[in-house]
C-alpha cells in the first residue's frame, strides 16, 4: 500500500498537493509539520502536512518528498482551521496565508544559482544576444540567480535561455537549498575537567603565579561562580577580570577553561523588576471590569470605550493576570506603531519574563524564537503582545485576546493576501480556543460600535480621565478668516502661536499635527504651470527640502530638484501645499529658542528611529514635537499641554465613505495626547471650515453624535456597517486591455447582483508604478448570503480567465475594504 500526504504550499493554489512518502515517514509525519517537496520542473518549496492517507491523485503522479524538516509539529490544528477560515472569508488561498503567517525563516528557499561551465570552450560567435549578455556577466560574477538574469536580459521567462545555454555547454545549474533560521548561540567558560577540585585549582594557581593575567581570570571566575548561581558568559568573565579575549582563549587552549555554547533567545527580557504591584483601579476602571467579566460570562466579544487616558491598559491587565492565572494564553493585539517600548516596558513591570513581544521590526531570528517558545509552551510566551502577525502564531490555549485601538485602519492587511483584518480575525481565533476577546478604544469603529449597540457584542466605557485630569479644551481657528485679514504667520494662525507661545513659557511641551510629510506636495512652475509628475505613477512628486529632491510617495522614484522648469526653462518655480518640514521649518524660524523635531515616515526609519524621537521628546529634549498619524497612537507624554492641527480639511475632504469617520477618530486621538496627567490641555484646531459637523462633534467629545450621524449616511449609501462590501482590483500595464477586462468582469457581475455594483472607476491615483488601477465595488445587503455571493463572484472570475486576452490582468480581492 502506497502512502500519500496532502500538504499546503507556499503559493497561490486552490487545491492541496499530494505527494508520495515511504510508510515510515508516513508513520512519522502530522499535520503541521514541515516537508521540503520539488514542485514544477526545479522549485522546491517548504510545504505544510495537512493530512496523509493512500488515495493516489487521479490527474496527476504523486512526486516523493525530498525531506522532512521538523521532529514534530509547528503549526497545530486550531491554527488550520483559523488559517481556512481566513482564505474563505478573505477569497484567498491557504497557501497565501501560510506563506504570510510563518516566519520567513521557517520558508525553506529554493534557488536555482546558475554559474559559468569552467571546462567548456566557448565560441562566443555562436551566441545568441541574449545568451551573450548572460555569459558576459558570467565573467564578471561568478554566480548569478534567476531573477539577476531576467534583469540582464530584462524579460521574466529566461528558462528557454537557460535551456539554449545549457545544451551549448556554458552554464551549469546549481540548486541550492538552505535553511535560513541559526540560532545564537553564546559562549560560557568553565573550569576545566581536570581543575574542579579545590586541591588542584590550588596547585593550578601555584603554577600561574608566574603569569598574573592568568591567574587573575582564574580568581574572577572562582568568584563569579560563588556570587552566581547562572553560567558565566565569556563577555561576563572578561569585563570581571579586565583581561583581554586572548589570554581566556590561551587558557582555553591549555584546557584549564573549557568553553562550552548555550543556546539563547535573542529576545530577552532583561529588566530586574519582577512582578510589580498591580496598581489598583479607581471605581471606574472596576466598573468596566466587571462589566467585561460579566459579558465573557455569556463568551461575548466585548467593547470597552474609553476615553483617552481613562486607564484602558490598566484594565487589560487585570484581564490578563486572570487569564494566565487559569493558566491560559494572552494575546494583546496593537497597530505597529502603538507598539511603543513604553508600553512593553510597562507590561514587563507587571508580567516580567512571561511577556514576549512579536512584529515586523523584529528579525526573523527573533520572530522564529518567539514561535518555538509558543510551540515548546515555555512560560515566557505565555503572554504575547503584538502587531496583527502574532494572530498567526502557534497558540494551543489561548484564553483571552485583547485589541486595543481596535479602530485602527492598520489593522487591515492591504498587500498581499490574506487581505484580512486582525480584530475580526482575531474574534474568530478566540471563538475557535473558546476564549474572550476585548476591543478597546476612545472611539470605535462604527462596525463595532454597532455590534454593541445591537447586543451582539458586550460593552461597558469610561468616560473620564484617570486622576480626574478634564478632556482638553477645544478650539477651531477659522483660518480663512485669519488669511483674508492677513493674520496667518506661514501656515500659523494668530491663536495657535499665542497658546505655542504661552505654553513654552511654561516649560511645557506642544505637539503638532499635520497629515502629510515632505516640505510641499507640489512644485509648480508660475509661467507655464507646469509641475513635475512621477515617471511611473499618476501623481505629483513631493518636495522634500532637506534632502533637496522631489519623491514619489507611491513609488521608490525621486530627482533632485531642480533649478528651473523642465518644461519652459524659467526659474519660477513655486510650492503648493505643505507638509511637516515646512511646518518644521516655520516653527524653526517662529520660535528660534525652541527644540523642535519632527516625527514622520522619513525620521523614524530604521528599528529605533521611531523609539529616539519619542524617548527625546519624553525626557523634553525636545520643545515642540511636528509629526503625522504617527502622533496618535496610544502615546502617553506626561508635559504635553497644547496641541495643534494645522489642517484639518485636508482629512474631512479625503474621497472615502469613511473619511468623516476617520477623521472624527484621528483628531480626537490627536487631542488625547494634551494634558493627560496634571491639568487640563488645551487644542487648536485651524480650518477652513470651521463649522464642519465633523469638528463640532471633536471640540465637543460627541461620539455618539458623530455615530448617529455617520451611521444614517451609511444606510443611504449602502456601507459598512449597514452592508458589507468587496472592492475588486483590477491591475495592468495596458490601458486600453485594464479598461476592456474590468468593463467585462463588471457585466458578468451586473448580471449577477444588478444595481448593487459600482464601477469600475479609476481611483484618485490612477497609475502606481506603471499598473493602471480600476475599482469595482460590490455591496451585500443582510438578506443575501456571503459566500454565496463569493461563490457567483469567483465563478465570473473563472470565465473571465478563460479569455486568453484578459488573463494577464490581475484580480486583486479586498473583502471587508476599509
Ligand atoms: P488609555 O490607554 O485609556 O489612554 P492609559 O492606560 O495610558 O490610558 O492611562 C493613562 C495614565 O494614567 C497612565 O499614565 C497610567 O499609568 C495612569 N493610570 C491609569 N490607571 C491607573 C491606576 N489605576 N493607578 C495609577 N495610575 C493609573
Ligand atoms: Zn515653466
Ligand atoms: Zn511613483
Amino acid at each position: 500500500m502506497q502512502n500519500f500526504i496532502n500538504v499546503i504550499l507556499p503559493i497561490p493554489l486552490e487545491k492541496l498537493f499530494t505527494y508520495k512518502v515511504t510508510s515510515e515517514q508516513a508513520n512519522f509525519l502530522k499535520p503541521g509539520m514541515r516537508v521540503a517537496v520539488p514542485f514544477g520542473k526545479s522549485k522546491i518549496y517548504t510545504a505544510l502536512v495537512h493530512s496523509s492517507h493512500t488515495t493516489a491523485p487521479e490527474v496527476y503522479e504523486a512526486k516523493e518528498i525530498h525531506q522532512i524538516l521538523d521532529e514534530g509539529p509547528i503549526v497545530n490544528e486550531i491554527q488550520l482551521l483559523h488559517w481556512q477560515w481566513i482564505a474563505d472569508y478573505y477569497m484567498c488561498t491557504v497557501g497565501e496565508v501560510f506563506r504570510s503567517a510563518l516566519p520567513s525563516a521557517f520558508l525553506l528557499e529554493s534557488e536555482t544559482l546558475i554559474l559559468k561551465n569552467q571546462k567548456a570552450e566557448v565560441d562566443e560567435g555562436n551566441l545568441k544576444d541574449d545568451e551573450f549578455l548572460i555569459f558576459e556577466a558570467l565573467q564578471h560574477q561568478s554566480i548569478l540567480k534567476v531573477h539577476e538574469v531576467a534583469a540582464i536580459v530584462d524579460r521574466k521567462n529566461v528558462l528557454p535561455i537557460l535551456n539554449r545555454l545549457i545544451e551549448k555547454n556554458v552554464i551549469l545549474l546549481k540548486e541550492e537549498i538552505y535553511e535560513q533560521y541559526k540560532p545564537k548561540l553564546v559562549r560560557y567558560v568553565k573550569l576545566g575537567i581536570g581543575y574542579q577540585s579545590e586541591k588542584n585549582l590550588e596547585k593550578l594557581l601555584e603554577s600561574l603565579t608566574r603569569a598574573p593575567k592568568q591567574s587573575q581570570i582564574i580568581l574572577s571566575l572562582f568568584q563569579l561562580q560563588a556570587t552566581s548561581k547562572k553560567p558565566i558568559k565569556v563577555s561576563e568573565l572578561e569585563a570581571a577580570s579586565s583581561s583581554s579575549r586572548a589570554v581566556i582563549k590561551t587558557l582555553i587552549d591549555k584546557e584549564i577553561l573549557e568553553e562550552y555554547h548555550i543556546r539563547r533567545d535573542r529576545v530577552e527580557y532583561d529588566g530586574n523588576v519582577d512582578n510589580a504591584d498591580l496598581k489598583s483601579l479607581n471605581e471606574y476602571q472596576e466598573k468596566a471590569l466587571s462589566d467585561i467579566q460579566e459579558a465573557f460570562k455569556e463568551n461575548k466579544t466585548t467593547l470597552l470605550q474609553g476615553v483617552t487616558s481613562s486607564g484602558k491598559t490598566e484594565v487589560y491587565v487585570k484581564l490578563i493576570e486572570d487569564c494566565i492565572q487559569t493558566g491560559r494564553q494572552a494575546l494583546y493585539l496593537l497597530p505597529e506603531i502603538a507598539l511603543t517600548t513604553q508600553l512593553i516596558g510597562r507590561l514587563q513591570e507587571y508580567f516580567g519574563e512571561k511577556v514576549s513581544v512579536y512584529h515586523s521590526k523584529y528579525n526573523v531570528q527573533e520572530r522564529v524564537e518567539v514561535w518555538n517558545n509558543i510551540v515548546a509552551q515555555k512560560p515566557k510566551a505565555q503572554i504575547v503582545i503584538g502587531a496583527r502577525s502574532s494572530l498567526f502564531l502557534p497558540f494551543s490555549n489561548l484564553g483571552l485576546i485583547i485589541v486595543d485601538e481596535e479602530h485602527e485602519g492598520s489593522f487591515k492587511q492591504f498587500d498581499p493576501a490574506p487581505r484580512y483584518h486582525a480584530r475580526d480575525a482575531a474574534i474568530v481565533l478566540a471563538k475557535l480556543h473558546k476564549s474572550n476577546t476585548l476591543l478597546g478604544s476612545a472611539t470605535p469603529s462604527l462596525e463595532t460600535f454597532n455590534n454593541s449597540k445591537t447586543g451582539k457584542y458586550g460593552y461597558t466605557k469610561i468616560t473620564r480621565r484617570y486622576g480626574n485630569v478634564l478632556m482638553p479644551e477645544m478650539e477651531i481657528v477659522d483660518i480663512k478668516e485669519q488669511s483674508r485679514k492677513r493674520r496667518m504667520k506661514g501656515h500659523f494662525s494668530e491663536r495657535l502661536l499665542e497658546e505655542i507661545t504661552e505654553t513654552l513659557e511654561v516649560g511645557e511641551q506642544v505637539i503638532i499635527f499635520q497629515n502629510r510629510r515632505g516640505y510641499a506636495p507640489i512644485v509648480e512652475c508660475k509661467t507655464c504651470g507646469h509641475s513635475p509628475q512621477c515617471p511611473n505613477c499618476d501623481v505629483s512628486l513631493t518636495y522634500h527640502q532637506y534632502k533637496k529632491q522631489l519623491r514619489c510617495h507611491y513609488c521608490s522614484h525621486h530627482i533632485a530638484l531642480q533649478e528651473s522648469c523642465q518644461a519652459c526653462g524659467s526659474s519660477t518655480l513655486d510650492t503648493k501645499g505643505f507638509g511637516t518640514e515646512q511646518v518644521e521649518q516655520e516653527l524653526h524660524e517662529l520660535f528660534p529658542e525652541a527644540k523642535v523635531g519632527r516625527m514622520d515616515l522619513d525620521t523614524t526609519r530604521g528599528k529605533h528611529g521611531y523609539e529616539r524621537i519619542i524617548t527625546s521628546f519624553e525626557q523634553q529634549e525636545l520643545d515642540i514635537l511636528v509629526g503625522t498619524q504617527m502622533l496618535t497612537k496610544g502615546l502617553d507624554f506626561r508635559n504635553v499641554n497644547l496641541v495643534g492641527i494645522m489642517n484639518a480639511d485636508s482629512l474631512l475632504n479625503f474621497p472615502d465613505y469613511r473619511a468623516h469617520e476617520r477623521s472624527f477618530q484621528l483628531l480626537t486621538q490627536v487631542a488625547g495626547r494634551a494634558g493627560r496627567t496634571k491639568k487640563r490641555g488645551k487644542v487648536i484646531i485651524q480650518s477652513y471650515n470651521p463649522y464642519h459637523q465633523i469638528l463640532k462633534q471633536v471640540s465637543t467629545n460627541d461620539y455618539d453624535e458623530m455615530f448617529k450621524e455617520q451611521l444614517y449616511e451609511r444606510e443611504q449609501y449602502k456601507y459598512p456597517p449597514a452592508n458589507r462590501i468587496i472592492k475588486i482590483t483590477f491591475k495592468h500595464k495596458d490601458y486600453n486591455k485594464l479598461n476592456e477586462a474590468s468593463e467585462w468582469f463588471s457585466k458578468g457581475l451586473r448580471n449577477a447582483f444588478g444595481g448593487n455594483v459600482l464601477g469600475p472607476e479609476f481611483p484618485p491615483v490612477a497609475r502606481i508604478r506603471n499598473q493602471y488601477l480600476k475599482h469595482v465595488l460590490v455591496k451585500i445587503n443582510s438578506e443575501q448570503s456571503v459566500a454565496q455571493v463569493k461563490r457567483n463572484i469567483k465563478r465570473i472570475e473563472k470565465s473571465f480567465n478563460a479569455i486568453a486576452f484578459y488573463r494577464s490582468v490581475r484580480v486583486i480581492y479586498n473583502v471587508d475594504h476599509i
